[in-house]
């Protein structure tokens, strides 16, 4: 077990290195066990902040770190990165020079460095092996580890051979990490990996900041150019099926004045690196791609992912949308849906041979026109594919944001129910559907289901309604679809309560799509960090580095937030370690300063709405506080439904909102406090300055309880009267 001075220890790397305060989620137990010499499986949503849990250990552990990486961009990327952090990092594969592949073996066999990214091919070379013999190595790290199997999305026969490292390095702790949400690839992965044995770290495969919408394809062009319009000066990348749509559509955005490239694998090397590096280093904006753009890109401002075309299945679409948003802030995934692009991909399926493939392909196919036309929350259903609930509904997708208008279908639920039961599985929707509504086709006769009770018993709705209502049941969690049986309807326990339990609220259905949504953006000083944008390209440039290698957007969202003017506070930013505050501290204050004196007492504009300019008294937000500032925000969503949603009571909430306060973020508290705020402010500015805050809230004619309290005092303060 990890000491609680070891334990103490990975704090401090983690904020005089990284620059961060607190650890997400299981990032301090996958690295106390890796500091422990045990192997460990991690599963964690792209974005989950993976490679920290083997850098730290890599540091803080004697010899050094091997980290095996697929793509040779990333590594450079990720080195590029540590270097910045002053983390003595290198990595070993073609793509280096001779004399810089020498130097990095040296720095590597005399023991200089502590973390080694190296391709697979070349670790499990005979001349490099060896060398590994000779030195410490004190774990191995395999990222993107879904490579190693034939079930992933992106398998690559090198990866094949690491389960090899188990038996040469039998003591070295090895950690695989990968963003696999697919049950059946993890499998295939630890067991490949001889990894059965141990622990698994699952974190949540929710990525809360990404906004699902969906919006019926009518003319996706005039519809990407208007969704764009909200998007200036951000990056994106937009997913289309063939090569020759990215061509047509990244012409047209051009034309129309978009800093956007094409990307496919027609494209010839050079040129596809050269688009890749430009968009890396925000020169080029937007990318239009088949879907072979995206594991070799790991930037983490990428704030929108649009699907003009169906993506070919859920595990597609999540991977995709998933490279919105890594670092955390507000992203969009937008997908066009279109019944054409159904029909195509369904014609598509038809001439696959083998009649098992073609199962599952239309299972596949099936599930994403399900979620397309879902009318329960998005995100419900996307997790729910793979096996994770989500209690309550998100309030980040466009059905939660407009949400269709709802029923009593308990007497639906229930037919739908009888009928499942009575046909004795082995059928799918469609056929359950024909039963319900009185079909007498071939089928049915065969097996004379002409004759069942529930037979005609829904013929009042439309085919469309009733599978409306199907899907939203399986949604729920009332049936399944068994892949493995032609996609049957089967029930499952939760549906022994249909008729019994609460009603069955479900929502009505309306064909078509069509919703627009504002977005409320980052709460921030826009114009400071507009300004602090052109600062980082403009280091980045003179170090020949990607600009979030400098500092990440969130570090600069929390400048133009807290506009810190000296190194003390610049400490308490997020993502400024030591070595960035020596690097870059200075040029960043002095830009903050100058910014500062320029727009003094002016009013702040959020979300259209003049407000205060608060005073910050306090540190910095952690995750959670951020969190529930952007629910307070752009949910709109009051104090307990933040709770609710948290799962945290109200007295957290309302600490969260001091917190806020003293950071020097805007609440609205007169309007929170109601109609007794004058009168509170009133008493408080005649309290008697020698009175103790219990006498001072004691005497008050208004009865407050202590958090609210302090949420007003805090206020007080940040507005500059107390
Ligand atoms: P993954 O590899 O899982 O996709 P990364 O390791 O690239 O994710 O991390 C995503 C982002 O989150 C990075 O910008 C990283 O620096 C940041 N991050 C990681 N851990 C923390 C933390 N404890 N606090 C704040 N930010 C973090
Ligand atoms: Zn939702």
């Amino acid at each position: 077990m990890a000491t609680k001075k070891v334990i103490e220890e990975t704090r401090k790397i983690l904020k005089d290195i990284f620059g961060y305060d607190e650890f997400r989620p299981m990032q301090e137990e996958i690295i106390c066990n890796l500091i422990d010499g045990k192997d460990a499986f991690v599963l964690m949503p792209t974005g989950g902040g993976k490679s920290i849990c083997y850098q730290i250990p890599a540091i803080m552990r004697d010899g050094t770190g091997i980290v095996v990486s697929p793509l040779i961009s990333l590594m450079k990327d990720q080195v590029d990165a540590l270097t910045a952090c002053g983390v003595k990092a290198a990595y070993y594969n073609s793509s280096l020079k001779a004399a810089d592949a020498k130097d990095v073996l040296e720095r590597f066999e005399s023991g200089k460095l502590d973390l080694l990214y190296v391709a697979p091919e070349r670790l499990l070379s005979k001349s490099f092996l060896q060398k590994l013999e000779k030195i410490k190595v004190s774990m191995f790290a395999v990222d993107e580890a879904h490579c190693v199997s034939q079930w992933g999305h992106d398998f690559r026969p090198e990866y094949v051979r690491l389960g090899e490292l188990r038996e040469i390095f039998p003591d070295v702790p090895m950690l695989a990490l990968t963003a696999t949400a697919d049950e059946h690839t993890r499998e295939d992965i630890s067991e490949r990996l001889q990894l059965t044995k141990a622990p698994r770290f699952v974190a949540s495969f929710d990525r809360p900041n990404i906004r699902y919408l969906v919006a019926e394809k009518r003319q996706p062009l005039t519809q990407i150019l208007q969704f764009l319009e909200g998007w200036p000066n951000a990056s994106g990348v937009i997913y289309c099926l063939s090569r020759k749509r990215v061509e047509d559509l990244a012409v047209n955005l051009q034309r129309h004045g978009i800093s956007a490239a094409a990307y496919h694998a027609g494209i010839p090397g050079r040129s596809r690196e050269k688009v890749q590096d430009d968009f890396l280093r925000d020169r080029i904006k937007v990318i239009v791609a088949t879907i072979a753009f995206g594991m070799g890109v790991d930037k983490p401002n990428v704030r929108f992912v649009i699907h003009h075309d169906l993506p070919k299945s859920i595990e597609s679409y999540y991977q995709e949308t998933g490279r919105a948003g890594r670092d955390g802030l507000e992203s969009e995934a937008l997908m066009l849906y279109g019944s054409g692009d159904v029909n195509l991909v369904r014609r598509l399926i038809e001439n696959v041979e083998n009649i098992d493939q073609r199962r599952v392909e239309v299972h596949k196919l099936n599930s994403m026109v399900a979620f397309s036309e879902a009318l329960t929350c998005r995100r419900r259903v996307l997790l729910g594919y793979f096996g994770e609930a989500l209690d309550e509904s998100c309030g980040n997708c466009d059905i939660c944001l407009d949400p269709p208008a709802t029923y009593d279908a308990t007497e639906f639920a229930q037919a739908a129910l009888d009928c499942v039961r009575e046909v004795k599985g082995h059928f799918g929707m469609g056929y359950i559907v024909d039963v319900l509504r009185g079909s007498t086709n071939a089928r049915i006769r065969e097996h004379k289901h002409d004759k069942l009770k529930t037979h005609g018993t829904g013929s009042d709705l439309n085919a469309d309604e009733w599978t409306s209502i199907l899907r939203q049941l399986v949604h729920h969690g009332y049936f399944i679809q068994d892949v493995s049986k032609r996609a049957a309807m089967l029930a499952t326990k939760k549906a022994e309560h249909i008729g019994i339990g609460d009603p069955i609220i479900l929502a009505k259905y309306q064909p078509g799509i069509k919703r627009q949504f504002k977005r409320l953006g980052t709460p921030r000083d826009e114009p400071l960090f507009k300004k602090l944008v052109k600062l980082r390209e403009s280091i980045a440039e003179k170090e020949d580095l990607p600009p979030h290698v400098v500092f990440s957007d969130v570090t600069l969202t929390e400048l133009s937030q807290r506009k810190p003017t000296d190194d003390d506070a610049l400490r308490t930013i997020s993502g400024v370690g030591q070595r960035k505050l020596e690097a870059y501290g200075a040029a960043f204050v002095k830009q903050i300063k100058d910014h500062v004196e320029k727009s003094d007492g002016a009013l702040e504009n959020v979300g259209g709405k003049d407000i205060p300019k608060l005073i910050a008294k306090g540190p910095g937000l952690t995750e959670t506080q951020t969190y529930t500032l952007s629910l307070q925000r752009k949910g709109g969503m009051s104090l307990d439904e933040i709770a609710v949603e948290q799962g945290v009571s109200r007295a957290t909430v309302l600490k969260h909102y001091v917190a806020i306060i003293r950071a020097g973020q805007y609440i609205d508290v007169p309007g929170f406090i109601g109609e007794n705020f004058e009168t509170i402010m009133a008493e408080l500015d005649d309290a008697d300055p020698y009175a103790s805050l219990t006498e001072i809230k004691r005497d008050l004619t208004v009865d407050l309880d202590n958090d609210e309290f302090r949420l007003i005092l805090a206020w007080r303060e940040a507005i500059g009267v107390a």
